[in-house]
Protein backbone atom coordinates (compact mmCIF):
# COMPACT_ATOMS: atom_id res chain seq x y z
CA UNK A 1 0.00 0.00 0.00
CA UNK A 2 2.84 1.87 0.96
CA UNK A 3 4.56 1.43 -2.12
CA UNK A 4 1.60 1.94 -4.44
CA UNK A 5 1.07 5.28 -2.77
CA UNK A 6 4.45 6.67 -3.09
CA UNK A 7 4.65 5.36 -6.94
CA UNK A 8 0.93 7.52 -7.34
CA UNK A 9 2.47 10.23 -5.83
CA UNK A 10 5.14 9.82 -7.76
CA UNK A 11 3.49 9.60 -10.98
CA UNK A 12 1.81 13.19 -10.08
CA UNK A 13 5.16 14.54 -8.88
CA UNK A 14 5.98 13.59 -12.52
CA UNK A 15 2.57 14.82 -14.58
CA UNK A 16 3.12 18.29 -12.07
CA UNK A 17 6.79 18.77 -13.82
CA UNK A 18 5.32 17.49 -17.11
CA UNK A 19 2.96 20.67 -17.26
CA UNK A 20 5.56 22.90 -15.70
CA UNK A 21 8.00 22.07 -19.03
CA UNK A 22 5.01 21.97 -21.80
CA UNK A 23 4.45 25.84 -19.61
CA UNK A 24 8.30 26.49 -19.83
CA UNK A 25 8.08 25.74 -23.58
CA UNK A 26 5.20 27.53 -24.41
CA UNK A 27 6.76 30.90 -22.89
CA UNK A 28 10.11 29.91 -24.70
CA UNK A 29 8.18 29.75 -28.43
CA UNK A 30 6.23 33.21 -27.44
CA UNK A 31 9.73 34.96 -26.48
CA UNK A 32 11.61 33.46 -29.59
CA UNK A 33 8.34 34.36 -31.61
CA UNK A 34 8.51 38.47 -30.33
CA UNK A 35 12.25 38.37 -30.73
CA UNK A 36 12.34 37.63 -33.96
CA UNK A 37 9.46 39.56 -34.30
CA UNK A 38 11.48 43.02 -33.37
CA UNK A 39 14.03 41.26 -34.98
CA UNK A 40 12.42 41.74 -38.55
CA UNK A 41 11.23 45.23 -37.71
CA UNK A 42 14.60 46.15 -36.78
CA UNK A 43 15.98 44.73 -40.12
CA UNK A 44 13.45 46.82 -41.95
CA UNK A 45 14.24 50.19 -40.47
CA UNK A 46 17.62 49.40 -41.27
CA UNK A 47 16.71 48.87 -44.59
CA UNK A 48 15.33 51.98 -45.04
CA UNK A 49 18.19 54.13 -44.09
CA UNK A 50 20.76 52.24 -45.23
CA UNK A 51 18.92 52.46 -48.81
CA UNK A 52 18.20 56.57 -49.24
CA UNK A 53 21.74 56.77 -47.59
CA UNK A 54 25.25 56.52 -48.19
CA UNK A 55 28.35 54.82 -46.78
CA UNK A 56 28.85 57.82 -44.15
CA UNK A 57 27.73 56.32 -40.66
CA UNK A 58 27.10 60.37 -39.25
CA UNK A 59 24.58 60.47 -42.30
CA UNK A 60 23.00 57.14 -40.91
CA UNK A 61 22.61 58.17 -37.55
CA UNK A 62 21.07 61.45 -38.84
CA UNK A 63 18.79 59.89 -41.00
CA UNK A 64 17.73 57.63 -37.94
CA UNK A 65 17.75 60.32 -35.44
CA UNK A 66 15.13 62.75 -38.07
CA UNK A 67 12.95 59.11 -38.40
CA UNK A 68 12.22 59.47 -34.57
CA UNK A 69 10.80 63.10 -34.82
CA UNK A 70 7.45 62.79 -34.12
CA UNK A 71 5.54 65.45 -36.15
CA UNK A 72 2.55 67.27 -34.62
CA UNK A 73 -0.44 68.82 -36.53
CA UNK A 74 -0.87 72.69 -35.45
CA UNK A 75 -3.84 74.15 -34.75
CA UNK A 76 -2.49 78.19 -35.46
CA UNK A 77 -1.08 78.34 -39.27
CA UNK A 78 2.53 77.32 -39.07
CA UNK A 79 5.32 79.90 -39.01
CA UNK A 80 8.60 79.70 -39.89
CA UNK A 81 11.92 81.50 -39.24
CA UNK A 82 13.81 81.02 -42.44
CA UNK A 83 17.50 82.81 -41.33
CA UNK A 84 19.11 84.23 -44.29
CA UNK A 85 22.65 84.84 -44.43
CA UNK A 86 25.21 85.24 -47.30
CA UNK A 87 29.10 85.25 -46.52
CA UNK A 88 30.50 83.99 -42.94
CA UNK A 89 34.15 85.46 -42.65
CA UNK A 90 36.35 88.31 -40.81
CA UNK A 91 35.62 91.33 -43.40
CA UNK A 92 38.22 92.90 -45.27
CA UNK A 93 38.29 96.23 -45.38
CA UNK A 94 38.33 96.15 -48.57
CA UNK A 95 34.55 94.37 -48.68
CA UNK A 96 33.12 97.37 -46.75
CA UNK A 97 30.50 97.81 -49.84
CA UNK A 98 28.85 94.30 -48.69
CA UNK A 99 29.52 94.90 -45.11
CA UNK A 100 26.21 94.02 -44.39
CA UNK A 101 26.14 90.34 -46.22
CA UNK A 102 29.27 89.48 -44.10
CA UNK A 103 28.77 87.98 -40.55
CA UNK A 104 31.95 87.27 -38.48
CA UNK A 105 32.87 83.04 -37.58
CA UNK A 106 32.37 84.41 -34.22
CA UNK A 107 28.95 86.29 -34.45
CA UNK A 108 27.79 83.70 -36.27
CA UNK A 109 29.24 80.89 -33.39
CA UNK A 110 27.01 82.88 -30.81
CA UNK A 111 23.96 82.32 -33.07
CA UNK A 112 24.22 78.81 -33.64
CA UNK A 113 25.01 77.71 -29.86
CA UNK A 114 22.00 80.41 -28.34
CA UNK A 115 19.66 78.36 -31.12
CA UNK A 116 21.10 75.29 -30.18
CA UNK A 117 20.40 76.07 -26.29
CA UNK A 118 17.05 77.36 -26.69
CA UNK A 119 16.20 73.73 -28.35
CA UNK A 120 15.40 74.91 -32.27
CA UNK A 121 15.01 72.09 -34.57
CA UNK A 122 17.33 72.87 -38.08
CA UNK A 123 14.95 71.99 -40.64
CA UNK A 124 15.73 70.76 -44.34
CA UNK A 125 13.82 72.35 -46.92
CA UNK A 126 12.07 68.91 -47.15
CA UNK A 127 11.22 69.31 -43.54
CA UNK A 128 10.63 72.66 -43.92
CA UNK A 129 7.78 72.14 -47.20
CA UNK A 130 5.95 69.32 -44.92
CA UNK A 131 5.64 71.96 -42.28
CA UNK A 132 4.03 74.28 -44.33
CA UNK A 133 1.76 72.01 -46.40
CA UNK A 134 0.75 69.62 -43.52
CA UNK A 135 0.64 72.40 -41.12
CA UNK A 136 2.49 70.09 -39.04
CA UNK A 137 5.93 70.68 -37.05
CA UNK A 138 8.67 68.22 -35.28
CA UNK A 139 9.41 70.75 -32.45
CA UNK A 140 7.40 73.87 -31.36
CA UNK A 141 10.55 75.89 -31.90
CA UNK A 142 12.02 75.57 -35.60
CA UNK A 143 14.47 77.34 -37.71
CA UNK A 144 15.64 77.14 -41.82
CA UNK A 145 19.19 77.97 -41.89
CA UNK A 146 19.62 79.47 -45.05
CA UNK A 147 22.80 80.72 -46.89
CA UNK A 148 23.03 82.31 -50.37
CA UNK A 149 25.54 82.08 -53.36
CA UNK A 150 27.54 79.05 -52.39
CA UNK A 151 30.26 80.45 -50.97
CA UNK A 152 33.01 78.93 -50.21
CA UNK A 153 33.81 79.87 -46.55
CA UNK A 154 30.54 78.06 -46.01
CA UNK A 155 32.48 75.34 -46.46
CA UNK A 156 35.56 76.57 -44.09
CA UNK A 157 34.20 78.55 -41.66
CA UNK A 158 29.87 78.34 -41.11
CA UNK A 159 30.14 74.00 -41.74
CA UNK A 160 32.62 73.64 -38.67
CA UNK A 161 30.64 75.61 -36.39
CA UNK A 162 27.37 73.79 -37.88
CA UNK A 163 29.15 70.29 -37.25
CA UNK A 164 30.07 71.37 -33.77
CA UNK A 165 26.46 72.20 -32.31
CA UNK A 166 24.41 69.54 -34.67
CA UNK A 167 22.75 72.61 -36.82
CA UNK A 168 21.35 71.37 -40.25
CA UNK A 169 21.59 74.38 -43.32
CA UNK A 170 21.00 74.97 -47.03
CA UNK A 171 23.14 76.81 -48.81
CA UNK A 172 21.67 78.02 -52.16
CA UNK A 173 23.95 77.83 -55.21
CA UNK A 174 24.77 79.70 -57.73
CA UNK A 175 25.90 76.41 -60.43
CA UNK A 176 27.85 77.97 -63.15
CA UNK A 177 30.45 79.08 -60.28
CA UNK A 178 30.61 75.95 -59.21
CA UNK A 179 30.87 74.41 -63.24
CA UNK A 180 33.47 77.28 -63.59
CA UNK A 181 35.59 76.19 -60.54
CA UNK A 182 35.32 79.69 -59.28
CA UNK A 183 37.74 80.01 -56.45
CA UNK A 184 35.40 81.62 -53.61
CA UNK A 185 32.60 79.48 -54.93
CA UNK A 186 31.76 75.83 -53.01
CA UNK A 187 33.11 72.77 -55.18
CA UNK A 188 31.01 69.76 -55.69
CA UNK A 189 33.26 67.23 -53.63
CA UNK A 190 32.90 69.94 -50.90
CA UNK A 191 29.05 69.54 -51.23
CA UNK A 192 29.38 66.20 -51.29
CA UNK A 193 30.95 65.90 -48.45
CA UNK A 194 28.94 68.38 -46.23
CA UNK A 195 25.93 66.71 -48.00
CA UNK A 196 27.01 63.39 -45.85
CA UNK A 197 26.72 65.65 -43.11
CA UNK A 198 23.24 67.00 -42.73
CA UNK A 199 23.88 69.97 -45.05
CA UNK A 200 21.16 70.83 -48.51
CA UNK A 201 21.93 72.80 -51.72
CA UNK A 202 19.37 74.07 -53.61
CA UNK A 203 18.99 76.59 -56.32
CA UNK A 204 19.69 79.78 -56.79
CA UNK A 205 19.94 79.99 -60.87
CA UNK A 206 22.94 79.33 -63.31
CA UNK A 207 24.04 83.19 -63.59
CA UNK A 208 22.51 85.08 -60.86
CA UNK A 209 20.83 87.43 -63.08
CA UNK A 210 17.50 89.82 -61.80
CA UNK A 211 15.08 87.36 -62.99
CA UNK A 212 12.53 90.18 -62.70
CA UNK A 213 14.03 92.07 -65.74
CA UNK A 214 14.86 88.62 -68.47
CA UNK A 215 12.47 87.24 -71.06
CA UNK A 216 10.32 84.34 -69.93
CA UNK A 217 12.94 81.66 -72.51
CA UNK A 218 15.74 83.34 -69.51
CA UNK A 219 14.27 82.70 -66.55
CA UNK A 220 13.24 79.44 -67.53
CA UNK A 221 16.76 78.45 -68.41
CA UNK A 222 17.94 80.25 -65.58
CA UNK A 223 15.99 78.07 -63.32
CA UNK A 224 15.90 74.54 -64.98
CA UNK A 225 19.33 74.84 -65.44
CA UNK A 226 20.01 75.20 -61.90
CA UNK A 227 18.25 72.18 -61.05
CA UNK A 228 19.25 69.61 -63.06
CA UNK A 229 23.24 70.18 -62.40
CA UNK A 230 22.21 70.13 -58.85
CA UNK A 231 20.04 67.32 -59.24
CA UNK A 232 22.58 64.82 -61.43
CA UNK A 233 25.79 66.00 -59.44
CA UNK A 234 24.20 65.42 -56.05
CA UNK A 235 22.00 62.77 -56.97
CA UNK A 236 19.33 64.48 -55.46
CA UNK A 237 15.74 66.28 -56.00
CA UNK A 238 16.38 69.86 -55.87
CA UNK A 239 13.21 71.52 -54.15
CA UNK A 240 13.98 75.21 -53.28
CA UNK A 241 14.93 78.28 -55.48
CA UNK A 242 16.07 81.52 -53.86
CA UNK A 243 15.74 84.41 -56.36
CA UNK A 244 18.79 86.84 -57.03
CA UNK A 245 18.66 89.38 -54.77
CA UNK A 246 15.56 88.34 -54.16
CA UNK A 247 13.98 89.71 -57.43
CA UNK A 248 10.94 88.04 -59.29
CA UNK A 249 7.77 89.01 -61.58
CA UNK A 250 4.71 87.10 -61.75
CA UNK A 251 6.38 85.20 -64.79
CA UNK A 252 9.02 84.12 -62.04
CA UNK A 253 6.53 82.53 -60.04
CA UNK A 254 4.42 80.36 -63.09
CA UNK A 255 8.22 79.34 -64.23
CA UNK A 256 9.73 78.68 -60.56
CA UNK A 257 6.55 76.43 -59.63
CA UNK A 258 7.09 74.13 -63.03
CA UNK A 259 10.71 73.14 -61.14
CA UNK A 260 10.28 73.77 -57.64
CA UNK A 261 8.11 73.52 -54.73
CA UNK A 262 9.50 76.01 -52.67
CA UNK A 263 10.96 79.29 -53.56
CA UNK A 264 12.61 82.04 -50.91
CA UNK A 265 12.53 85.96 -51.74
CA UNK A 266 14.31 88.64 -49.22
CA UNK A 267 11.47 90.40 -48.09
CA UNK A 268 11.16 90.72 -44.30
CA UNK A 269 9.27 87.89 -42.33
CA UNK A 270 8.54 84.50 -41.15
CA UNK A 271 7.17 81.82 -43.82
CA UNK A 272 3.74 80.91 -43.97
CA UNK A 273 1.75 78.69 -46.30
CA UNK A 274 -0.68 81.68 -46.88
CA UNK A 275 2.58 83.62 -48.62
CA UNK A 276 2.30 81.66 -51.27
CA UNK A 277 4.92 78.46 -51.89
CA UNK A 278 6.64 80.36 -53.99
CA UNK A 279 6.94 83.78 -52.53
CA UNK A 280 8.11 83.06 -49.07
CA UNK A 281 9.51 85.64 -46.21
CA UNK A 282 12.86 85.14 -44.74
CA UNK A 283 14.81 87.18 -41.72
CA UNK A 284 17.40 89.07 -42.78
CA UNK A 285 20.94 88.14 -40.32
CA UNK A 286 22.72 91.37 -40.19
CA UNK A 287 26.55 91.12 -39.00
CA UNK A 288 25.50 93.52 -36.05
CA UNK A 289 23.20 90.94 -34.71
CA UNK A 290 23.81 89.64 -31.00
CA UNK A 291 22.20 85.94 -30.29
CA UNK A 292 19.29 88.25 -28.97
CA UNK A 293 18.54 90.78 -31.91
CA UNK A 294 18.34 87.62 -33.85
CA UNK A 295 15.75 85.86 -31.79
CA UNK A 296 14.22 88.49 -31.37
CA UNK A 297 13.83 89.38 -35.29
CA UNK A 298 12.54 85.47 -35.46
CA UNK A 299 9.38 85.76 -33.02
CA UNK A 300 8.77 89.65 -33.85
CA UNK A 301 8.60 89.22 -38.00
ZN1 LIG B 1 22.59 85.82 -54.24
Amino acid sequence: MRRRRKRKSSYKVILALGFVFVGFCLLGAFALSKAFLSEDKTAEKTTISSSTASTSTSTVQSEEKAEEVSWQKQDEPVRIPILMYHAIHDMDPSEAASANLIVSPSVFETHIKRLKEEGYYFLSPEEAYKALTENSLPSQKVVWLTFDDGNEDFYTQAYPILKKYGAKATNNVITSFVENGNAANLTLEQMQEMKQNGMSFQAHTVTHPDLSVQTPERQSSEMTGSKSFLDSNLSQDTIALAYPSGRYNDTTLQTAGQSYKLAVTTNEGLAEYSDGLLSLDRVRVLPSMTADDLLASMRAS
